[in-house]
């Protein structure tokens, strides 16, 4: 599972990267780049998130 590192949506995936490398799209934020949070199915618990 992907998540966008920017407003943490899990709306992203991955465009066609080119020379550059993998690249990643966010439908929520327009975010792109290459850095993506990989997180795991299970993201309740996770210290480092706080949603309100
Ligand atoms: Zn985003």
């Amino acid at each position: 599972m992907l998540c966008c590192p920017v407003c943490k949506s899990r709306d992203i995936f991955p465009v066609a990267g080119g020379y550059i490398g993998q690249v990643y799209l966010c439908k929520s934020c327009r975010y792109r780049g290459s850095f993506v949070i990989e997180a795991d199915e299970a993201d309740a618990g996770s210290p480092e998130e706080k949603e309100p």
